[in-house]
């Protein structure tokens, strides 16, 4: 059927619980905004703690059959997602611009990575194998199985909502899991309700997907200590998923968790670099969704030969980047998420002025438009260079030669993502590895995500990988499971 004579998808203020579309049962409504207008989208009423036992009974109830599929079955409703993302393409597009403000450009990339994630899962329903193992015992055969986990508790920050849950849910569907889902409170339709109509409409049967639109601080500790989800896939900041790695291993149940969180990604320019190149990559790799990406640029580290010149373009450039309406085809930094960051930003901006760094580009905030700054002659003790920004901020920083700029790359807690720009592209390798990192791009930006490379961070940016074989790791469990084919005899 075509988008043009399908019904969109409405009833979004139902959510998706134990098999029914239905209100939540708790008190609180949650008022849905649009970052940019400040209209109301729509008013949900949220769910508690029982939602969320019945949503995880049902879901443990559904795992088998789901499970018992075969791999074809699960794989074409899969495709059948991935169908469906074609058929309603604008549609999605048009939720995440109003829900997340993001700009078009930004939604349009969100969108392709989901529907990537989709696709690439469609192929592990059967790529999942076990193995047959020789055996220090005669006449026995050990046998590996690779099961799904069972029931896997997602939750999803609001920055790339669709493709945050879609990373976790699509693979986590694909080998023969259930899930229940647990989106941001600022982006309850892209984190998850549009993703649960989807599959729904795909052929994923009632029960196998719910999803609780409730607030961390209500319902958080809850989702993650229940004794029902086996695995815990969280995307968030660094502070909420080191407790949730903490309840997950202290608590009464032990569980498995993917823990992928914040950021403070160097962005290094060496002497050798084409210039023009690595401006326009630090121009996108930095404001791209306003910076509010966990893989954004958050220091730009300069050689001092070049560093001149780079702040001189670099901040050309980014004056000339349009603000405003995040629809408009044109607009590059669209608006923060909600007033509670754009304050923590306005603090940032204070701070780095007090502690020393030179404004180089600065703006007027309108609204929830926060026009992009940039600092030069940062130190990496500023809290500028120290924390993760999240935010169309940066700080450039001047590095006296190679050794020293490796050296400021990797001081930080966070290990998520980085690039590195040089002509020489051995050199740009060697550099790339001594960086204490999940991910390093040598002549690119370090916001980047394909679905079949490994996704995840080192040190305080969290643990795990996702996409590809990596994932296909992360939502199953080994079983080992002997056969004694002769008696065995026994010493006593
Ligand atoms: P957040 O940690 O505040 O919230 C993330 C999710 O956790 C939300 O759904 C929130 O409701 C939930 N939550 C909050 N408190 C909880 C609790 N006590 N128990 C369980 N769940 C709880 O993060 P955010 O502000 O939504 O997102 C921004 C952060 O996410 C940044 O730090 C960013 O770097 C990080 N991030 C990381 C990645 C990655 O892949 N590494 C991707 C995107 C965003």
């Amino acid at each position: 059927m075509s988008q043009a004579n399908r019904m969109p998808y409405q009833e979004m203020h139902l959510l998706p619980i134990a098999g029914e579309w239905r209100k939540g049962s708790a008190r609180n409504v949650l008022n849905v905004t649009d970052p940019f207008t400040g209209d109301t989208l729509l008013e949900i009423v949220q769910a508690d703690r029982e939602d969320l036992n019945q949503a995880y009974i049902s879901a443990e109830n559904a795992q088998a059959a789901w499970a018992n599929m075969g791999p074809g079955q699960r794989s074409a409703i899969l495709l059948k997602a991935v169908q469906i993302f074609d058929e309603r393409r604008e549609e999605i597009i048009d939720w995440i611009i109003k829900e997340s403000g993001s700009t078009r450009i930004k939604a349009q990339i969100e969108w392709g990575a989901a529907r990537g994630i989709t696709q690439e899962s469609a192929s592990f329903p059967a790529r999942v194998h076990g193995r047959i193992l020789p055996s220090n015992v005669p006449g026995k055969e050990n046998r590996v199985y690779r099961e799904p986990l069972g029931v896997v508790g997602v939750i999803s920050p609001w920055n790339f909502p669709f493709h945050l849950t879609q990373r976790s849910v699509a693979p986590a569907l694909a080998l023969g899991n259930a899930v229940v889902i647990k989106p941001a409170s600022d982006t309850p339709v892209t984190g998850g309700l549009l993703a649960a109509r989807i599959f729904e409409e795909a052929g994923v049967p009632k029960g196998v997907i719910s999803v609780l639109v409730g607030s961390g601080a209500q319902i958080g500790d809850a989702f993650v200590e229940h004794p029902i989800p086996k695995f815990i896939s969280f995307t968030g900041s660094t502070p909420v998923g080191l407790n949730i790695g903490r309840i997950a291993s202290g608590g009464k149940y032990l569980k498995h968790v993917a823990l992928e969180l914040g950021g403070n990604s160097p962005f290094v320019v060496l002497a050798d670099a084409d210039l023009d190149q690595a401006v326009a990559a630090a121009v996108m790799g930095k404001f791209l969704h306003q910076g509010q990406i966990c893989m954004a640029i958050n220091r730009i580290i300069v050689e001092d030969a070049l560093y001149d010149r780079f702040v001189e373009l670099y901040a050309e450039k980014v004056r000339a980047l349009k603000v405003g309406n995040p629809s408009d085809a044109d607009t590059v930094i669209g608006p923060i998420i909600n007033r509670k960051q754009l304050e923590g930003l306005l603090n940032k901006v204070s701070r780095a002025k007090e502690e020393g760094a030179r404004t180089v580009v600065e703006g007027e905030v309108r609204g929830n438009l926060l026009p992009p700054h940039v600092f030069a002659d940062v130190t990496a003790d500023m809290e500028i260079a120290r924390e993760e920004i999240f935010g169309p901020l940066v700080g450039i920083q001047r590095a006296r030669d190679e050794a020293h700029a490796l050296l400021l790359a990797n001081d930080s807690e966070y290990g998520l993502s980085s690039a590195v720009f040089t002509k020489d592209l051995e050199r740009g390798a060697r550099f790339a590895r001594q960086i204490k990192a999940g991910m390093t791009h040598v002549n690119d930006i370090p916001v980047n995500d394909e679905a079949h490379a490994p996704f995840g961070g080192e040190k305080n940016s969290g643990l795990g990988r996702f996409n590809g074989e990596w994932a296909i790791e992360e939502f199953t469990t080994d079983h080992w499971v002997s056969v004694q084919m002769t008696p065995r005899s026994y010493p006593f």
